[in-house]
């Protein structure tokens, strides 16, 4: 079954809005695509003496609402349209936030797994060598993403300081606390999505406490996810898997087993004492929370119908087809859509570019508070539009985030 294409989906997602927001035909074509992006050639002096070159992308999707933000991925299978349907996400995500940022994203064609530290950091400062003049605080901020780190961040963020003779800390987020990171970025991404399942469970009346919780993905995002559905809800997490597999546990998951076993053997599916599953089998258990922290298009028209989950959180982005969304909303599965979902990252990233600005230090309870504030408020919208469009969570994201853009290129007299 071949995976539909990104940006496609991104573009249908936009259309199905366009209908609804009765949208000018010139002003939906145009935000069908990218402003501007850049493809590079990255020559890296690899360990052994030799170049090696890699493509590197950046996509600046929109600005009218502010600099461009959004993260780097490096992944072997990364496209061009991969990156312009994440910049886009990224345009309606900071748009329903709330925050004075555009959208945009980069990626990098490589495997970080197989590239020593050494290497890693040659390829980070020489992506920035290739697209230093066209990012920076007024222009472009990017962060991490699927497989870059706060330490690559910190290099990248070097390397622009050195270039520009500057320490431009604000020229990159999710940078390390000690070089102008912000306290609560590392699970700024699951605690924001806890924020809005809160929500969520108090609208369809689950008490979070005693709901069964299904994690797939074990990055940033669902690894932080694992935890705090523990400590912050008290749930009982009995699935997680990453690109390797899974497991199930029926009495509950340790995080900290998980961690460590994770460490030591690159996968979750080697947790003890559970039972072992495929990401496919994890997606379909019937559990009450399912949270989508892999990749993209990972509910499809072949499983969304044996969803058995009543709140799905999409803490990845993308991971979820326009026809598995139409047959989830049918089947009354509450949704929480991505560029909602997953908005806590660069909230948080947006309060660290403030705390650069201020060169001031908020403490993690501030972060939280205001973190909380902003997601609460951004579910709240999202759901009132649902409810008076009769229209599913994800179309309703769409409405709120495409008016703020739209309203903001009439007003700069874009269109
Ligand atoms: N990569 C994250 C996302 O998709 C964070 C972006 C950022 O912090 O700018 O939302």
């Amino acid at each position: 079954m071949s995976k539909p294409n990104p940006f496609e989906v991104a573009q249908k997602q936009l259309d199905d809005c366009a209908k609804i927001l009765n949208l000018d035909a010139g002003v939906h074509e145009f935000l069908r695509h990218p402003r501007r992006e850049f493809h590079v050639s990255i020559p890296v002096r690899m360990d052994d003496g030799k170049i090696k070159v890699f493509q590197g992308f950046r996509v600046q999707y929109n600005d009218a609402l502010g600099p461009c933000k959004g993260g780097i991925r490096y992944h072997p299978d990364e496209t061009i349209d991969t990156v312009r349907a994440l910049a886009a996400w990224m345009t309606w995500k900071t748009s329903l936030l709330g925050l004075p940022l555009g959208g945009g994203k980069g990626g990098v064609i490589c495997n970080p797994k197989e590239l020593s530290l050494g290497e890693q950091e040659r390829l980070s400062r020489g992506y920035i060598d290739m697209i230093w003049q066209y990012i920076g605080p007024e222009k472009d901020v990017p962060a991490p993403d699927v497989y870059t780190t706060p330490q690559m961040m910190a290099w990248m963020m070097d390397e622009y300081s050195k270039l520009t003779g500057s320490n431009s800390f604000g020229c990159i987020t999710g940078k390390p606390l000690c070089v102008g990171g912000s306290c609560g970025r590392s699970d700024a991404t699951a605690r924001g999505g806890m924020y809005t399942l809160r929500e969520a469970a108090k609208e369809l009346n689950i008490d979070l406490k005693k709901a069964t919780v299904a994690i797939q993905g074990y990055g940033n995002a669902g690894s932080y996810a694992h935890t705090l559905a523990i400590d912050l809800f008290g749930s009982k997490v009995v699935a997680v898997s990453d690109s390797k597999g899974g497991v199930y546990n029926a009495n509950g998951i340790d995080p900290d087993v998980a961690g460590r076993i994770k460490a030591e053997t690159s996968t979750v599916a080697n947790i003890p004492q559970s039972k072992k599953i495929s990401n496919e089998e994890l997606l379909e258990l019937d559990v009450d929370i399912l949270f989508a922290a892999a990749l993209e298009n990972v509910i499809t028209k072949e499983n969304a119908g044996s969803i058995k989950a009543k709140i799905i959180v999409e803490l990845a982005n993308g991971p979820t087809t326009p026809e598995a969304d139409a047959i989830l909303y049918r089947n009354g599965v509450h949704v929480i859509p991505d560029f909602l979902a997953n908005a806590g990252g660069v909230t948080v990233s947006y309060f660290e570019m403030v705390q650069n600005i201020m060169r001031y230090c908020w403490s993690f309870d501030e972060v939280y508070q205001k973190l909380d504030e902003r997601m609460t408020m951004a579910y709240h919208g999202v759901l009132g539009a649902s409810k008076k469009y009769n229209i599913n969570m994800r179309q309703a994201a769409y409405t709120v985030a495409v008016a703020r853009v739209v309203e903001a290129m009439k007003m700069r007299g874009w269109i």
